[in-house]
Parts: C-alpha cells; structure tokens; sequence
C-alpha cells in the first residue's frame, strides 16, 4: 500500500494531491493535468495513481 503523496505538474507548477489505488490487472496509461492540459503523470502496473488538485498553477 502506497501512501499519499504530492506531486507538482512540471508545465504549469499545479499541485495535486497523489493517491493510489490497486487494481487486479496491470493498466498502462497517463493523466493529463486539469489546469494546462499537458502531461502530468503516467503509469505502467497495478498500482494507479488518483489526481486530486490541490492549488492552480499560474498558466504563461
Ligand atoms: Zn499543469
């Protein structure tokens, strides 16, 4: 079991809140983030992280 953690969108300095679930078969994908709409996050295996955003980053 993953705890929590927190992580911050590298394009446009959003936080987010990072949880993490497993699932029973291995899923490969990514997450975009909510604000810029950029790459955030991406994964490969059974643990699946959840994106909650924290505070807005200020897009350029
Ligand atoms: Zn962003």
């Amino acid at each position: 079991m993953q705890l929590p953690d927190e992580m911050t969108c590298p394009h446009c300095g959003s936080i987010y809140e990072r949880t993490y679930t497993k699932v029973s078969m291995r899923d490969k994908d990514y997450a975009d983030c909510d604000v810029c709409e950029r790459r955030l996050d991406s994964w490969n295996g059974s643990v699946i992280p959840m994106h909650r955003l924290i505070k807005r980053g200020e897009l350029p």
